[in-house]
Formats: C-alpha cells, sequence, structure tokens
C-alpha cells in the first residue's frame, strides 16, 4: 500500500514563525496587555503611492494574467536595480517574480537540488530553510556559527561540513534573526569557499538590505565576479517598503537557470498579480519612503537594544541591519523554550525562542523592533521587572 503522504512533507515540522505569529494574536486577542514581538513584519503602511497604482490598475481593467515570470518592464528594473544598489549585473531574463521572497528560495532549491544532495546553511538561521531542502527530499546540512565570536563566518566551519555531495550553501545577510551584516572579510571567506568546491553554487537571501543601521555596509556576494554566475540573489519587497501581505519579492540568477526555474513557475504559479507587479514598479522608486522607515527603526533600535542592556542577567549586541533584537537570558538551568514562556508569563511580551533559529546553546531569544517606541519602551520595562523578580526568589531561595 503507498504511504497516505509524501514523506518528506510529512516529517516537516511547522513553520516557528507562522505558529507563535499566530499564538500572539490569539493571546493578544483575549489580553490586550500583552506585547507582541513575535513576527517580523513592519507596523508601517504601504506606501500610499504604491496603494495608489494598485487601485488605479485595478480599476483600469488589469486583472489578467500576466505571462511570464514577471512583467519585462518590473524584471528590467529590478536587474537595474541590483546593478546600481548592489553592484551585481544580472540579465533581467535571470530574474523572476515570485509571491514573495520564500517562494523563490523554494523554487531555486527545488530546480537546483536531487534528493540525497546537500544543503549547508548557517545556524542560527531563518526557521524556513532547513524544511524548504527536506521538500525538496534533500538534506539540509547546518553549520552552526558562534555566539562567542559574533557569529562570525570561518572557514573551517564551512569546510567541517563540506561534503562532495554539498550542492548548495544557503545564506542571509542581513541576518534574520542575529541582525548581523555581510561584511567584507566573511564574503571573502565565502568566494574563496566557492572558488575552492566549483560545483557548490550560493543562495543569498538578501531580504533585508535595505534595512542597515550606523555605518554598516552588506556585500551582496552577485558583486564579486568570479563567483558571481554561481550566485542566485533572493530579495523581495515585504520588509523594506512594508508589504508583506501582498506577497511579492524575486530571485536572480543567470538565464539558463532562470529558464530551468521557470518551468517550475508555469506549472504551480502561472504569474504573480499583474496589478501587483504594476505597484512593484513603484514600490523600486520609494526610496525616500524607505529611508524614513530605515531612520525610524534605527530610532527604535537604539531604544530597545540599550534598554535591554540596562537590565542584569540580559544582553543584547547592537544589530547592524534587520529588526531584531538577538537577546541572551542569563537564567541558569532555564533553555530557549523556557525562557520564552518565562517572558511571556512574567513580562507579557511574546518572543521566539533561539532554538527555532537552531542555537542550541544559551537561553536566547529573537524580538522584533518594528513596533512602537511605546510598546518596545513597556516591554522593556517588563522584562526588567521580571528578571528583578528572578533574582529575588533566587536570593530568597
Ligand atoms: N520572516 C518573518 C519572520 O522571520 C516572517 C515570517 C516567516 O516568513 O517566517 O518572522
Amino acid at each position: 500500500m503507498s504511504e497516505r503522504f509524501n514523506k518528506n512533507i510529512e516529517q516537516m515540522k511547522a513553520s516557528a514563525s507562522m505558529v507563535i505569529m499566530a499564538k500572539a494574536k490569539r493571546i493578544k486577542a483575549q489580553d490586550p496587555e500583552i506585547i507582541d514581538l513575535a513576527g517580523g513584519e513592519p507596523d508601517f503602511d504601504t506606501p500610499a503611492r504604491i496603494c495608489e497604482e494598485l487601485f488605479r490598475q485595478v480599476k483600469a481593467g488589469y486583472t489578467h494574467y500576466t505571462v511570464g515570470p514577471g512583467l519585462p518592464e518590473l524584471r528590467e528594473k529590478i536587474a537595474q536595480k541590483l546593478n546600481t544598489e548592489n553592484g551585481c549585473s544580472y540579465h533581467p531574463d535571470g530574474v523572476i517574480v515570485t509571491p514573495g521572497g520564500k517562494y523563490s528560495i523554494y523554487m531555486a532549491v527545488r530546480t537546483l537540488v536531487n534528493p540525497g544532495d546537500e544543503v549547508m546553511y548557517l545556524n542560527p538561521g531563518w526557521v524556513s530553510y532547513p524544511s524548504i531542502v527536506e521538500a525538496a527530499g534533500a538534506v539540509p546540512v547546518d553549520v552552526n556559527l558562534r555566539y562567542e565570536e559574533n557569529y562570525l563566518i570561518r572557514e573551517e566551519l564551512l569546510e567541517e561540513k563540506y561534503s562532495e555531495k554539498t550542492k548548495l550553501l544557503i545564506i542571509n545577510y542581513p541576518n534574520n534573526p542575529t541582525g548581523r551584516v555581510l561584511t567584507p572579510k566573511e564574503a571573502e571567506v565565502i568566494r574563496r569557499f566557492l572558488l575552492r568546491h566549483k560545483d557548490v553554487l550560493l543562495l543569498s537571501d538578501e531580504m533585508y538590505e535595505r534595512i542597515l543601521y550606523d555605518d554598516n555596509c552588506n556585500v551582496s556576494p552577485a558583486s564579486m565576479p568570479e563567483i558571481a554566475d554561481r550566485v542566485i540573489t533572493v530579495n523581495g519587497f515585504s520588509k523594506s517598503v512594508a508589504m508583506t501581505g501582498w506577497r511579492i519579492g524575486y530571485m536572480a540568477t543567470t538565464p539558463e537557470i532562470g529558464a530551468m526555474a521557470g518551468k517550475l513557475f508555469q506549472h504551480t504559479i502561472s504569474c504573480v498579480s499583474g496589478f501587483i507587479q504594476k505597484s512593484a514598479i513603484v514600490a523600486l522608486d520609494c526610496q525616500q519612503e524607505i529611508e524614513e522607515m530605515r531612520k525610524i527603526y534605527e530610532q527604535r533600535r537604539n531604544l530597545f537594544v540599550n534598554g535591554l542592556n540596562q537590565i542584569p542577567g540580559v544582553h543584547c549586541t547592537m544589530p547592524e541591519g534587520a529588526f531584531y533584537a538577538w537577546t541572551d537570558f542569563d537564567i541558569p538551568g532555564m533553555d530557549s523554550n523556557q525562557v520564552c514562556e518565562f517572558i511571556l508569563e512574567q513580562a507579557k511580551v511574546v518572543g521566539v525562542p533561539g532554538i527555532s533559529y537552531g542555537e542550541q546553546q544559551g537561553s536566547r531569544m529573537r524580538f522584533s523592533f518594528a513596533t512602537s517606541t511605546d510598546q518596545l519602551a513597556k516591554a522593556v520595562e517588563n522584562i526588567s521587572a521580571a528578571m528583578a523578580k528572578i533574582k529575588c526568589e533566587k536570593k530568597e531561595g
């Protein structure tokens, strides 16, 4: 008798982001004092001119299929953006517009790997990489970066996990959850790794690339000529232009890989809604709006992270990009799931446990600071009170 379900899907874990985001909404509906710092979702409205373009297109009847992996003018503009802002030279034929960046990652992995191939990814890392790899029947191989080394990518760590079956390496900078950027030194480590292993491709998820703080820069690996044709860059509009619910992202690769992925796209997606694509063309011109949001994230980061660092037993390294505070709690005897429960119960703050991002060590949590300063200040106050209580209890005990 055949199996009831596809084995790869049956074994797959639920997405921790989706589960915790749903839980946060549910408990907040019952208790309005809950502070939801769980999901990575901008609280800003999508800039007005993007919405106006959508209304205009829908009113004009632009509501039919758009044939192909993206409107030619959008693909052209994305290739141009990657060229001028990120120093990459992709041809528009290698650009595919997908419903969210997540589908680009799925499509790239699905197009490139065969069952049994290995896909390396870095931990701490976004929750969906290993599951997407498993869905394709391939084997996810985690490269564990170290908290004590500020999650620096080192050659030895990559080499330890490389095998002849390695097909792809997935990286994500600015990083969700740590907020680290890809420095030139680390980009060089990646470049050398790819030059040593000629069959390995790189998937660079750059979803947060416009959200950078201080003088930090993030290297796009496709800007390095010797490896450029082996780098698939994934990006989108969700985070930088506050368009999470629109579901639009893209991948950029060689026309050859693009054509191959395009077949899967035809059979599964057909096209992203034309009116959404037209709006994305406008979004690519929203430099000013993007910068305004970035500045506000920076103020929030400063307030929140400095506040957390005032609390005894709490430490958070200043994020260089994205909008996550990767926070370490010094509470002996509690793992990250237990810390998460404790912070929810005692501080009414919802975050995501470090274990969801593959962080086995310590008691770390991810908080999103894409929310109002009032909520962030209150979260700091509550966490501080909860930590003080634990100290008192310890003394008494
Ligand atoms: N990327 C966001 C997060 O990490 C949204 C949820 C998801 O797609 O995982 O919270």
